[in-house]
C-alpha cells in the first residue's frame, strides 16, 4: 500500500497522528468493517486508518483512538476496529506473558545465517525479484514506504512460508527491519500464527483466489500458483507467567523521567518536572534508514511537544552516551526515575541494565490499559474479546449500546 509524503511528515507528530484518526474517522471508518480486507494498493483507496506507525510507539495510545471513534459512533457500528485495536493489545500482553517467544525467535535466526548466504531464493525474495508479481510488488512497497496492508502482510507471510519454503524466522526479521511500524509482539506473533504455532494445528495458507479478489485483481500468476501445506516448526508449549503489574514509584522528592522511543504518550509525567528524552533511534536489530528516520523524526517531533506542554526542564541522551543521565539526575538532584515499564523487545533488558550501573533508583509505570487487558491475554483472543465492552465502556463517549 503505497503512502504519499504529506503521510510520512504527519504520522510522526502528535497533532499529526490525531488529524489522521479524525480523517479516518469522519471518511472510513463507517465502511472499515466491510472495506478492510481490501488491498486497493494505496492509502487513498484503501479503508484502513495507516494510525500503526504512530500506535506502536504510543504517539497517540489505543486510549485516545477509543476515545475519540466513540465520539461519533456505537459500539455495534464499530466493534470490527475496535477488535483490532485491540489486537495489537492483546499481542503485547500475550508476549509479556510469554518473554521466552521473543528471546526463542532471536537465538533462532542465529541458525540461519547459512540460508542468507547460500539460498538464491531468499535473497531474490528480499529484493523482490522473485517474478512473482504480487510478491515482488509487496516488497517494493515495504522497502519504499515501510507498510503493507494487513492482508497484504498475512499473503506475504504465507507465500514466504508455504511456496517458497523459507523459514519464518527471517520473514519476520525482514518484516521488523523494514515496517515503519515495526512491533516485537505483533511482527513475531503474526508471523508465529501464519507459521501455524500460535494455535496448534492451524496455518494460514493462502490461494489465488483470495488475493485476486482482495486486490481488484492487480497481479497476475503463475499457473502453479498453489500453496503447500507443509510443517514449519514443530509447536511448543510457552507456559504463559503473568505478574500483578503495579506501578511501583515510591514517595521520592524529586522524580524525574525518562521517555524512549517505544512509548511517546507521555501519559504518566507530571508536568513541569525534570525530563529526559531519548535523541536518537535505537537500533541492535538492523533497522532499515526508513524505520530509524522515522524514529529519530518521532523523537524530535516529542521533544517539541515536551519542551511545549509539558516542561521545559527537559534534556535528552542517547543509548551509545547514557553517561548525561548520570548527568542529568545530578543537575536536578532526581531521587528517582519513573519509566514507563518496557516491553518485551529492545528494551526490556537494557532499560533495568543500564539503571543498575547508574548511581539512581528507577521505577515503572504501566498504562491503565494495559494493566486492563493484560490480564485477560494470556490465552487465545476470545477471553479478551469477552472483556472488551466491558474495558472500554468508561472511555466510551456514546450511549455503548445503540445498534445503529
Ligand atoms: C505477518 C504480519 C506482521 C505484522 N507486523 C506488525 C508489526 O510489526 N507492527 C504492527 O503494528 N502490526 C503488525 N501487524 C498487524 C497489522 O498488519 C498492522 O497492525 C496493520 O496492518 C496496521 O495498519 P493500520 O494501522 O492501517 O490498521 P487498521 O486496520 O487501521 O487498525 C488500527 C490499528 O489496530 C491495530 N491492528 C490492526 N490489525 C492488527 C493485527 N492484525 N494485529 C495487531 N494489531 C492490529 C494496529 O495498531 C492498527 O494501527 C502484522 C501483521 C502480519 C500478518
Amino acid at each position: 500500500m503505497k503512502l504519499d509524503s504529506h503521510y510520512f511528515s504527519s504520522i510522526i507528530s502528535r497533532n499529526g497522528a490525531k488529524e489522521l484518526l479524525e480523517n479516518f474517522t469522519d471518511q472510513k471508518l463507517a465502511n472499515y468493517k466491510s472495506k478492510r480486507n481490501f488491498d486497493y494498493g494505496s492509502y487513498e483507496k484503501n479503508f484502513v486508518s495507516a494510525l500503526s506507525p504512530a500506535l506502536s510507539r504510543r504517539i497517540i495510545t489505543e486510549k485516545e483512538v477509543i476515545k475519540h471513534v466513540s465520539s461519533q459512533f456505537s459500539f455495534a457500528q464499530i466493534e470490527k476496529f475496535v477488535d483490532e485495536i485491540c489486537w495489537r493489545t492483546y499481542w503485547k500482553g500475550w508476549l509479556e506473558h510469554r518473554p521466552a517467544v521473543w528471546y526463542d525467535y532471536l537465538s533462532k535466526l542465529e541458525n540461519f545465517e547459512d540460508v542468507k548466504v547460500n539460498n538464491p531464493l531468499y535473497n531474490k525474495s528480499i529484493e523482490g525479484n522473485t517474478g512473482l508479481e504480487c510478491f515482488d510488488s509487496w516488497v517494493k512497497d515495504l522497502l519504499e514506504f515501510g507498510y503493507l496492508h494487513n492482508h497484504s502482510r498475512m499473503w506475504f507471510a504465507s507465500i514466504w512460508i508455504f511456496y517458497f519454503n523459507l523459514p519464518w524466522q527471517l520473514g519476520a526479521e525482514f518484516f521488523y527491519q523494514n515496517l515503519i511500524d515495526a512491533d516485537s509482539a505483533s511482527n513475531t506473533l503474526s508471523w508465529r500464527w501464519v507459521a501455524g504455532l500460535q494455535t496448534q494445528g492451524k496455518k494460514y495458507i493462502t490461494y489465488r483466489e483470495n488475493i485476486d479478489r482482495f486486490t481488484d485483481s492487480r497481479f497476475s500468476f503463475p499457473d502453479n500458483f498453489i500453496l503447500s501445506d507443509r510443517e514449519t516448526d514443530n509447536y511448543v508449549y510457552y507456559e504463559p507467567n503473568y505478574q500483578v503489574l503495579e506501578n511501583n514509584a515510591t514517595k521520592s522528592k524529586n522524580i524525574g523521567y525518562m521517555v524512549v522511543e517505544d512509548d511517546l504518550s507521555f501519559e504518566n509525567i507530571m508536568k513541569d518536572s525534570p525530563v529526559i528524552i531519548q535523541s536518537e533511534s535505537y537500533n541492535p536489530f538492523g533497522q532499515s534508514e526508513n524505520v530509524k528516520s522515522f524514529s529519530d523524526r518521532a523523537l524530535e517531533s516529542a521533544l517539541e511537544n515536551c519542551k511545549k506542554n509539558i516542561s521545559k526542564n527537559v534534556a535528552t541522551f542517547k543509548w551509545s552516551n547514557v553517561e548525561k543521565i548520570n548527568d542529568w539526575v545530578n543537575t536536578n538532584k532526581i531521587d528517582e526515575v519513573e519509566i514507563i515499564s518496557p516491553t518485551v523487545g529492545k528494551f526490556e533488558k537494557l532499560i533495568p541494565s543500564t539503571f543498575k550501573k547508574l548511581d539512581v533508583k528507577s521505577s515503572y509505570f504501566f498504562h491503565d490499559w494495559d494493566k486492563l487487558f493484560w490480564k485477560h491475554a494470556d490465552k487465545g483472543f476470545f477471553k479478551l474479546k469477552k472483556n472488551i465492552k466491558t474495558i472500554v465502556s468508561p472511555f466510551w463517549n456514546m450511549p455503548l449500546f445503540n445498534s445503529d
